[in-house]
């Protein structure tokens, strides 16, 4: 069965209790137990709901995986992933990471012993030439954010498993609608479920995906132990979002397509960075991974103050952070989803003043393009 058909079937279309057509929200903390030593499926909200594990199963099957869990944002979700590992431990991650796991990892788990060193991972030497002794895991993203860089998935998992290490990869841009690191040999898959999966700026969430028992149960500890699960309504609005990825990407695609081929025809706009143009340097090793170039890209303007003219100008995409909405979003990495990065940090990445993301989403492409056009040109 193709991943689009999973959407719809995917062993949660009808509800086993009384036939409908979704699952229902189950708004409870806690479950009756029938005897002193027969405790049931279902104990407490913290660890189980069956809101959130009907979730949980789809997005799982969605990536390939085994086991899922759903957390209350993305942040929730990498943090309760990267608490598995213990001071005196030691994380390879690649070097434009989403400015919150740069964040966490710089400013949380740096203090509590757990160091990491960022590299260009789309160089897997630089990747290899990072590794100590006391190394335990690679992080990556790809397309990055917010270069949309690519990293050989297949490469650096060679490498970890050659080193007995755990791959963990951000698999929020591309959805398991477009990429499935877990076939690639990554081992624990992650995502803010805010963005695409979701779908429609209304809900945060977050997901841990495995095929790995051992790790899976080191996740579901933290899980359960810290307590940061998706709430049962917020599950129920993401399996209704979920319902119609397919549908969303690939128009969204099909629009980012034909403005990141019209961005590259503007005399002001420096650089546009998209997977799907055949310029990209990463272009033949996402096509190897991916089975398409998302809804997102970023480009440079000619000036800061184009830039700033272009923000506040446009009238369909919104000026916000976040991205994957139905609307179409433009945001400043600079100022908003990296200003948690020091100024020098983001200049040796590329991430300039001049840099703006766009999320496409599904406005018609001439619309959008018009609106460009206005605010870059007019
Ligand atoms: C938004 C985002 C996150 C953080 O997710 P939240 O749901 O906002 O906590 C992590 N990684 C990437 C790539 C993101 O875009």
């Amino acid at each position: 069965m193709k991943i689009g058909t999973k959407l719809i079937h995917n062993g949660h279309e009808v509800d086993p209790a009384t036939g409908a057509l979704c699952t229902p929200i189950y708004q409870v903390s806690t479950y009756r137990q029938e005897s002193t030593d027969r405790f049931g499926r279902y104990d407490y909200g913290r660890g189980d709901n069956p809101t959130r594990e009907a979730l949980e199963e789809t997005v799982a099957e969605l990536e390939n995986g085994l086991f899922g869990f759903a957390f209350a944002s993305g942040m929730a979700a990498i943090s309760s992933a990267l608490m598995i590992f213990s001071a005196g431990d030691h994380l390879v991650v690649c070097e434009d990471v989403y400015g919150g796991a740069f964040r966490v990892l710089t400013q949380l788990f740096g203090r509590l012993g757990i160091e990491s060193t960022f590299v260009d991972a789309t160089k897997v030497n630089a990747v290899a030439a990072a590794i100590r002794p006391n190394t335990k895991a690679i992080y990556l993203e790809t397309p990055s954010n917010p270069l949309l860089k690519i990293t050989d998935l297949a490469a650096v998992t060679r490498l970890a498993k050659d080193r007995g290490l755990v791959t963990l990869v951000d698999n929020t841009f591309m959805t398991p609608y477009f990429q499935r690191p877990l076939e690639l040999g990554c081992d624990i898959v992650l995502h803010s479920g805010t963005k695409f999966l979701n779908g429609h700026s209304d809900v945060l969430c977050g997901f841990a995906v495995t095929k790995d028992e051992g790790l899976a149960q080191r996740i579901r500890f933290v899980y359960n132990a810290v307590g940061a699960g998706l709430g049962p309504q917020d599950s129920w609005l993401v399996l209704r979002g979920l319902k119609t990825l397919r549908v969303r990407l690939e128009e969204s695609q099909r629009s980012a397509h034909a403005i990141a081929a019209w961005l590259l025809d503007q005399q002001r706009v420096r650089a546009v960075h998209y997977p799907g143009l055949s310029s990209h340097p990463g272009v033949e090793v996402h096509a190897r991974q991916a089975s398409g170039a998302g809804a997102v890209l970023s480009f440079r303007l000619e000036s800061v103050e184009l830039t700033r003219r272009l923000l506040e100008g446009l009238k369909l995409a919104a000026f916000a952070v976040s991205l994957g909405g139905v609307e179409s979003i433009i945001s400043w990495p600079a100022r908003m989803s990296h200003a948690a990065m020091p100024p020098e940090e983001r200049a040796a990445r590329g991430i300039t003043d001049d840099l703006v993301r766009l999320s496409v989403g599904l406005e018609e492409t001439d619309d959008l393009i018009a609106d460009l056009d206005r605010a870059i040109n007019g």
